[in-house]
């Protein structure tokens, strides 16, 4: 179109001139090398910014479409065009121009007011102005001092004025752990990966199967040495944690032979989900760790073209798990702690912006409580660099905050003095740490913190209160999480909620690239070299949504790049790391595609029964934890007769609550032993730990009326369930309205646990 050609010519004069001035926006140069694919939508958008674009010229500089550090290299990309004023979202942040000429810290846009940002339209915290505010951290040098990476004004006045720009420049393998990062060179790898999904997913399967080919698992299933997926199909089949169990406890026994993996498996990853009380043992390698990153840097680099941040901290709620020696002398913990301990860990984390503000020691301290407390004082320490907010589950920012709200005064008092509190730190080594960071009194930061919280009402928007650049709050919100996303709001202000990616102990699966989606409808596309991935069609066998308490019926597996959009699928994974057609036990639903790739809606877990955050306790778990409790009523002669259990977070923390029908009127204190066994019995880790940090209330022991079940079964009936199927729910979910007012009207005796008292 000629006019479109024009404008387009004509919006390129300008931005060749304001590119000039800027010298920095990556997307701007990428269009210049690459006029032609201009749409007229976008000239016409483009042609709406003139005046925006002249006014940069004029005025400030055009702000980095990604900040300092990820500005890209121009000849490298071919991406489709973007338009300076596609480049300029609603509430895009404000960079100032420093008198020595250098770019400010992004500002607060002014579309997103912060609780801080009415009270205090300067971004800086008091006492420190101009050069020197834009970076706060400048008046706590020794702070920094005591960190091993020196702030931006610490490194600007040992290497000069133009430190800055060279300390940003990208490398040539820009994306490489440890790297200066580029978020577009990370996006276009994305798009060329999900461009044609069945390609990479078939070049995905013959690297695992090849390289693999020789193992145990893999050897005499008659593949002989094809790779191709109608094979794999045939020969090898389905397996649940169950079949594959033998041979990880083999490898953590010592069998350093290729059992499951041609690479000998060091370390073990402990999964949160449990089977019969038991932590489930699954292998962890190198490719895990590659492929974590891999998915960090992917979903970094399109939060960072919604949300920018410029360099700073991440205040991150995480918790290292112990570790401990398996017979066979591998490392066994979490799957996020084997993530942590790895060598590219922390360079990733500093390359992506998301430097932990809390020293090691914190991360890996002893004692869940005396992290969390310092967590939050390092946080503050370096208030004014913090620019993400996050916690691998939303459940812990959200008790992070709660924890927040009872011991400010005491976190106060410790920046006051300039010394830790004895009584709520006292492991020497996060002692140590944080001593160092605390160095000496700070009478006027914890003057201004109590200010900031002083002006609060209800603790709405204390986030952006304390950490004024803070650009958004991240973590897994989505699933047995998103109960905890109204109030994370709340702290959160007005700042963006970002959903985290989707994966497990086993394996990552996909990364959230449309971090703009509100959480409750976040989506995981899913990154078709990190694994070969087939979905099990799943039919609510009631007609029904599908939930917890669901039962399915099951079709033949599919590949990734035929699933079909509405549709219900269980997750199957082959990995790199020796599992082979491995059901992970998750529903998702199909939302879209991304280019060739799907898009996951997580739906639930399949047979996990009871869940409030990191807790999963499935049928079996409880049914344990039944027959545990019922030894002490059999002492009284007394039978549980049914018994029906609920995940309830109408209030906060949520807690479980199990119904019994007796045979017999019970004695109180023998119910309330029963009921404290119950709480005891359930064994999971995800379940104790919630417990013991109060993310879990008191379990509920509701004993029912005699006869309630029958009521259920008659309930049942009379919405034609063929009697001879019925099985009472042994989970009523909140979406089971009916069965939950039968058992909720039938309650005679309550009981809480105070087994974690
Ligand atoms: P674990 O085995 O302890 O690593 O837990 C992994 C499980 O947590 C997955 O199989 C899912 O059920 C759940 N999960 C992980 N990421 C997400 C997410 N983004 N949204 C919902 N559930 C998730």
């Amino acid at each position: 179109m000629p006019s479109t050609y024009i404008t387009s010519l004509l919006i390129r004069a300008v931005t060749v001139a304001s590119c000039h001035a800027a010298r920095s926006s990556c997307v701007i140069n990428r269009w210049l090398v690459n006029p032609g694919r201009i749409s007229s939508r976008a000239a016409a958008v483009s042609l709406a910014a003139l005046p925006i674009a002249v006014a940069f010229l004029v005025g400030t500089r055009s702000p980095p479409r990604t900040p300092p550090s990820v500005v890209c290299s121009a000849a490298s990309f071919s991406l489709p065009f973007r338009p300076l004023a596609l480049s300029l979202p609603k509430a895009r942040p404000f960079y100032p121009l420093a008198a020595n000429g250098k770019v400010g810290r992004a500002l607060k846009p002014p579309l997103l007011p912060s609780f801080s940002s009415i009270a205090r339209p300067k971004q800086s915290w008091p006492g420190v102005e101009g050069d020197a505010a834009l970076d706060w951290s400048a008046a706590h040098a020794r702070n920094a001092k005591a960190f091993q990476q020196p702030t931006r004004a610490l490194r600007v006045q040992a290497e000069g004025p133009g430190s800055q720009r060279s300390d940003k420049m990208p490398e040539k393998k820009s994306n490489e752990e440890g790297g200066a990062f580029c978020g577009e060179a990370v996006i276009a790898e994305f798009e060329a990966l999900t461009r044609d999904a069945a390609a990479v997913q078939r070049e995905t399967l013959r690297r695992i199967l090849s390289e693999n080919a020789g193992t145990e698992y893999l050897r005499g299933r008659g593949l002989a040495g094809r790779t191709d997926a109608a094979s794999f199909r045939a020969c090898v089949p389905l397996a649940t944690h169950a079949d594959v169990e033998p041979y990880i406890a083999r490898i953590a026994d010592g069998d350093a032979s290729a059992v499951l993996t041609a690479v000998p498996i060091t370390s073990i990853s402990l999964s949160s989900g449990t089977t019969q009380g038991k932590r489930k043992y699954l292998p962890f390698n190198q490719e895990l760790v590659k492929s974590t990153m891999q998915i960090y840097r992917t979903s970094y680099a399109f939060r960072n073209r919604a949300f920018p941040v410029e360099d700073g901290k991440a205040l991150q709620f995480i918790y290292g798990s112990r570790q401990f020696t398996t017979k066979g002398g591998l490392t066994a913990t979490t799957a996020t702690t084997n993530v942590y301990r790895s060598e590219e860990f922390m360079p990733t984390m500093r390359a992506i912006q998301s430097q932990v503000c809390s020293p090691d020691a914190v991360i890996f301290g002893p004692d869940f409580a005396q992290s969390l407390y310092c967590h939050l004082l390092c946080g503050l320490l370096f208030a004014d660099e913090v620019r993400i907010v996050s916690a691998t589950f939303a459940h812990s920012v959200v008790l992070a905050f709660q924890t927040f709200e009872r011991v400010w005064e005491e976190i106060c008092a410790d920046i006051r003095a300039g010394a830790l509190s004895p009584t709520r730190v006292t492991a020497p080594a996060v002692r140590k740490a944080v001593s160092a960071l605390l160095a000496a009194p700070n009478p006027a930061l914890a003057d201004e913190v109590a200010r900031r919280c002083a002006a609060l009402s209800n603790w709405y928007g204390v986030i952006p209160a304390l950490f004024p650049n803070a650009r958004y709050v991240h973590g897994i919100m989505t699933g047995s999480m998103e109960h905890y996303i109204k109030k994370l709001r709340h702290y959160a202000g007005g700042l963006p909620l970002v959903a985290a990616e989707y994966g497990a102990s086993e394996g990552w699966v996909g990364a959230n690239v449309e971090p703009e989606t509100p959480p409750e409808s976040a989506t995981f596309t899913v990154l078709p070299n990190i694994g070969y991935f087939e979905f099990i069609p799943l039919k609510a066998s009631d007609g029904g949504a599908a939930a917890a308490d669901t039962s399915f019926a099951e079709a033949e597996p599919v590949g990734l790049t035929e699933v079909t959009v509405g549709e219900h699928y269980e997750v199957v994974m082959t990995t790199f790391a020796g599992l082979y057609r491995y059901r992970l036990g998750d529903v998702v639903k199909v939302a879209g595609f991304y280019n060739s790739t799907p898009k996951l809606k997580f739906v639930c877990r399949r047979n996990l029964m009871l869940t409030i955050n990191i807790d999963k306790n499935s049928e079996h778990d409880l049914q344990l934890a039944v027959d545990s409790a019922a030894k002490i009523l059999a002492a009284e002669k007394l039978e549980v007769v049914d018994y029906s259990s609920h995940a309830d977070v109408s209030r906060d923390p949520g807690h479980y609550v199990v119904f019994w029908e007796l045979n017999a009127d019970g004695n109180d204190d023998v119910l309330q032993s029963c009921c404290d066994e119950l709480d005891r019995a359930f064994t999971d880790p995800g379940y104790v730990g919630s417990r013991k940090a109060s993310a879990i209330g008191p379990l509920e022991l509701r004993v029912l009326q005699r006869g309630t079940f029958q009521k259920v079964l008659r309930h049942y009936l009379s919405h034609g369930a063929p009697v001879s199927q019925f099985k009472s729910p042994r989970c009523v979910g909140r979406n089971n309205a009916g069965v939950l007012q039968i058992l909720s009207g039938n309650v005679v005796k309550v009981f809480f646990s105070a087994a974690y008292d």
